[in-house]
């Protein structure tokens, strides 16, 4: 496989899965991976992930990926399916669970575990489990919202093992095909000092980059720009790409960048957020998290821009 993975990638990037999307048709191969006992299952019930349960709280949390041979006549039975990839040749298929009325009848199927919110561990999990995790879930979002043909509205099946949707009509046979959307998030700076902003529904005292999503017709460049202004006032010139972010929560991604102000008067919009302000480089390597001030999550595209201006990266 050509291994795609760079250094220092950003959370939810990366899992290490070869997608062989040339094998997708191939019904043998898919069905020889379906009955082998190596293959692994990612179990998915309505946008949440399978854990072994927490003996401690401060327990680090860990994935659970059942094999074939554990759950075997659940793998080759009426449960959809996706297949995800390869690692080291080991077939990952995500498992929809969702048609059951509860979770914890979907963890008596799978032999066990609780099924969580993928974002309560975040970056407490390992980073490849975390993206092979974050990619099943959010396949299963798409097939979730895509039962029906946007084209003529007849009822759509799961085909090219769970990466194309197909329309059932013989008169339409549209083909629809997951989807994600592109969000820009941008770090703004004028010399030492950089731009983050609050929204009120936000973790006491979070403050973080601004973000929006692209619109048709709309390059990521041009994009960074509208949202900076219309969001805070500020113009910005000098949009330099950082890194991106698999952000499948449910079906976007992040494009970053680095920006640099030519306005410093921030005229907020206040639907959109509560407030912003500049920080320097000096108060946000000195200020401790708190209620008062923290900054995102550490498995955020956002965090990684602000730590990567900082030099902490
Ligand atoms: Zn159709």
């Amino acid at each position: 496989m050509t291994d795609t993975r760079i250094p220092n990638p950003n959370f939810y990037a990366n899992s290490g899965l070869d997608r062989v999307s040339h094998l997708r048709d191939e019904a043998e191969w898919l069905a020889a991976r379906l009955g082998d006992p190596h293959s692994r299952l990612v179990p998915v019930w309505r946008a949440h992930n399978l854990f072994r349960p927490l003996a401690a709280p401060d327990q680090q949390p860990e994935p659970m990926l059942p094999t074939v041979e554990q759950l075997g006549s659940l793998a080759n039975g009426t449960a959809h399916v996706v297949l995800l990839g390869l690692v080291d040749e080991v077939a990952h298929f995500a498992l929809d669970l969702s048609h059951l009325e509860d979770p914890t009848q979907a963890s008596a199927l799978v032999g066990g575990g609780e099924f969580v919110d993928l974002r309560r561990y975040g970056p407490l999990i390992g980073h490849q489990a975390g993206a092979i995790l974050a990619y099943a879930r959010g396949i299963l979002h798409w097939h979730s919202r895509h039962r029906f043909c946007g084209v003529c509205g007849a009822p759509t099946v799961s085909a090219q093992a769970g990466h194309v949707r197909q329309c059932t009509n013989p008169d339409c046979k549209a083909q629809h095909f997951p989807r994600t959307d592109p969000a820009v998030i941008m770090l703004v700076t004028d010399g030492d000092r950089c731009l983050l902003g609050r929204q009120a529904v936000w973790l006491p005292g979070m403050h973080s980059t601004l973000a929006g999503f692209v619109e048709p017709g709309e390059s990521f460049e041009e994009a960074v720009a509208r949202e900076v202004f219309e969001e805070s006032g500020i113009r910005v010139r000098n949009v330099r790409y950082h890194s991106s972010q698999p952000w499948p929560f449910p079906a976007s991604i992040m494009i970053g960048f680095h920006a640099e102000a030519t306005t410093t008067e921030i005229d907020v919009d206040q639907s959109e957020l509560e407030a912003a302000h500049w920080f320097t480089r000096e108060w946000l390597l000195n200020s401790p998290e708190n209620d008062h001030f923290r900054l995102p999550r550490r498995d955020s595209i956002a965090r990684r821009l602000v730590e990567s201006w900082l030099g902490r990266d």
